[in-house]
């Protein structure tokens, strides 16, 4: 019996997954299939120890990656993830595979992650091949197939100009700098000042440059990734766009991300007019207590809404 109700699960499985493309929202109704159907199933389960859903999405995703894959995987990934194959979401792995073609790159290992909280997408190819696109869970939910394939297309633009690698090397630069300015400064101070009763003009303007340099040189550290990562997504996105042909999913998506975001004002409005309305009814220390935590999370909050409004067609996490 049991096992006439396996095969029976089994073959309702499998219809679902060959029937999906008469569907709307595909990728999403895949996804959910799959999260119903051995052996993925264990993994969605909120009762399952996270280590071993870790595990056991090890077991499941190690035998289809590359070596370089797994150490990435194991560095990035350890909180669980589906990787996209053939068997598990045909149709969207059929359509990541043309992109990949279309853009010339091998194509990626692309992961959803299990847990649902980022509404967002990563990606690396560093020295990792092929590289590996991780897209949250929550974004596939939430966004429509055009979308979803607007944002794999963005990411593989991030793989085909090795954006990964650049930045890498941008961060390695900055860090030079500050280090080499912190040495110079430390160099200058010994080597001089401790013997000097009078300042030659030269050391002066040199002691400056060296000093200005070692104060400006954690504003640059800020400024100078911020900048790049902006010119980085803007190029990303055109990819996305023009090489892809993924522009209407681009625009549909980056409206979906700013009502998302319009959402979440309205969720600290209501939250704090709630607060306020609510103060007669709570002790004194209660209503400090719950102010003081709002004013926190908003803070965090209009940091983040600042940093999306200053770059607002960004979509890696
Ligand atoms: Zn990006």
């Amino acid at each position: 019996m049991k096992i006439f109700f396996k095969i029976l699960m089994k073959i309702v499985c499998i219809f679902l997954l060959t029937t999906q493309a008469l569907c709307n929202n595909i990728y999403k109704e895949e996804f959910e299939y799959l999260k119903n159907c051995d052996p993925y199933k264990k993994l969605f389960s909120e009762d399952l120890n996270p280590t071993l859903r870790d595990i056991q999405s090890e077991v499941l995703n190690f035998k289809n990656l590359t070596s370089s894959q797994k150490s990435m995987y194991t560095m990035l990934l350890d909180f669980g993830s589906i990787l996209v194959t053939p068997e598990n979401m045909p149709q969207l792995h059929r359509v990541i595979d043309a992109m990949s073609k279309d853009a010339e790159i091998v194509t990626p290992a692309v992961f959803i992650t299990i847990p649902k909280w980022s509404f967002g997408a990563m990606v690396t190819n560093f020295f990792t091949n092929p590289g590996i696109i991780v897209v949250g869970q929550k974004l596939l939910l939430e966004t429509t197939d055009a979308e979803l394939e607007a944002v794999v297309a963005h990411e593989i633009g991030h793989m085909k100009y090795n954006h990964v690698y650049k930045k890498t090397a941008l961060y390695a630069g900055l860090c030079g700098l500050c280090g080499v300015s912190g040495l110079l400064l430390g160099y200058l101070n010994i080597k001089f000042f401790a013997n000097l009763t009078e300042y030659h003009p030269a050391l002066l303007i040199t002691l400056g440059v060296a000093e200005g340099a070692v104060i400006l040189a954690p504003a640059i550290s800020y400024l100078a990734p911020w900048l790049i990562n902006k010119k980085m997504e803007d190029a990303a996105n055109e990819f996305a766009d023009k090489i892809l042909n993924k522009g209407d999913g681009l625009k549909s998506f980056f409206e979906t991300q700013q009502n998302r975001d319009f959402k979440e004002d309205s969720d600290f409005y209501q939250t704090y007019a709630l607060i306020k309305k609510s103060k007669d009814m709570l002790s004194p220390s209660d209503y400090t207590d719950l102010l003081t935590r709002y004013k926190k999370a908003e803070f965090l909050h209009k940091t983040k809404r600042t940093e999306s409004d200053l770059n607002p067609h960004t979509i890696c996490s």
